[in-house]
C-alpha cells in the first residue's frame, strides 16, 4: 500500500446525460482515513459522482484514480476487488439466506480467485477454514454472532442495517461509499447507524451521501459541498459553515 498518493483522486471528471452535464470538471482528492461528506441540494449530482467512483456509470471525460492507478476504466466488480466498497442499502443483502451466507457470500465474491474450485481440490481444509474464520469474525464484529444462523428477512430493523455494513466489510473495502445511508430513518435510528459505521469501519476511509446537515457538521473531517454538477466549496465543518457561497446556494442565504 503506498502512502504518498492520495486514496482516491479524480481529474476534470465530467459525465454528461444528453446536454445535460451532471457531473462538471469535478477535482476531488480524498487522502487516506478521512471522513468525508458529500451534500449539495438535490440534483447536484452527488449520486451520479458516486456512480462515477464506483464504476457504476461510464465517465464523459477526465479520470479516476484509487491508490495511485487509473481505474477509470475498471468495472465495478474489478473496482470492488480493488478496495472500493460500496452500501446498496437493502439490495446488498440476500432475505432467503441466512445471516452467515450473506457475509460468507460477500467474502467469496472478492476472493473468487482465492477459492477456486481447483485449489479447493489441493488444500480444501486450509481454504475452507480460512473462509470460515473470516466469516465468524465479521459476524462478531458486526455484533450479529449471535442470529447468524437466521434469515436475514427475518432480522429486526437495526439487525438488518448491521448486515448491510458486514456485507461491504466482507469485500475487505479502504473507501466506502454510503449514499444517504439514513434515509428514511427516525433521528434515533439514524444515530445508531452512524455510531455503528463508526464503530465498525475503523480502518476505512468514509466518502459519505448525507442529507441531515447536523450529522455532516458533527462527523465530516473535511466536507465537499456539489452545486450544478461543480464542487462549489471544500473544507472543515467550520470552514463550510462559515462559507458565504455554501450560505447562498445551499443553506438558503
Ligand atoms: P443528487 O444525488 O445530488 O440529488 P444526481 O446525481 O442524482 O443528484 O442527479 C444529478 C442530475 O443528473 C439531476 O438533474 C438528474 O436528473 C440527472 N440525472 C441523473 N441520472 C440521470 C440519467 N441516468 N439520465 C439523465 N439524467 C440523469
Amino acid at each position: 500500500q503506498r502512502t504518498d498518493t492520495p486514496l482516491l483522486q479524480t481529474e476534470n471528471l465530467v459525465k454528461r446525460f444528453g446536454q445535460f452535464t451532471a457531473t462538471d470538471r469535478v477535482d476531488l482528492t480524498i487522502e487516506r482515513g478521512e471522513f468525508r461528506s458529500v451534500i449539495g441540494p438535490n440534483g447536484a449530482g452527488k449520486t451520479t459522482l458516486f456512480n462515477l467512483i464506483t464504476g457504476a456509470l461510464p465517465v464523459t471525460a477526465g479520470a479516476i484514480y484509487f491508490d495511485g492507478a487509473d481505474i477509470t476504466a475498471l468495472s465495478p466488480s474489478a473496482r470492488v476487488r480493488r478496495g472500493i466498497g460500496r452500501s446498496f442499502q437493502i439490495s446488498n443483502v440476500f432475505g432467503g439466506l441466512t445471516v452467515r451466507e450473506n457475509v460468507r457470500l460477500a467474502i467469496q465474491s472478492v476472493a473468487r480467485d482465492e477459492y477456486t474450485a481447483v485449489e479447493s481440490l489441493f488444500k480444501p481444509t486450509d481454504r475452507y477454514d480460512e473462509l470460515n474464520d473470516r466469516t465468524e469474525a465479521i459476524l462478531d464484529r458486526i455484533g450479529l454472532a449471535h442470529v447468524a444462523a437466521e434469515q436475514a428477512n427475518a432480522l429486526a430493523y437495526g439487525d438488518k442495517r448491521r448486515l448491510e455494513i458486514g456485507v461491504v466489510l466482507a469485500t475487505d473495502p479502504e473507501l466506502v461509499l454510503f449514499d444517504e445511508p439514513t434515509a428514511g430513518m427516525s433521528v434515533e435510528e439514524t444515530r445508531e447507524t452512524i455510531d455503528l459505521l463508526e464503530a465498525v469501519l475503523v480502518d476505512q476511509t468514509l466518502l459519505l451521501i448525507e442529507h441531515d446537515i447536523e450529522l455532516v457538521m458533527e462527523l465530516s473531517d473535511r466536507i465537499t459541498v456539489l452545486n450544478g454538477g461543480q464542487i462549489l466549496a471544500e473544507g472543515t465543518p467550520a470552514e463550510i459553515a462559515a462559507n458565504q457561497d455554501v450560505q447562498n446556494a445551499y443553506l438558503g442565504g
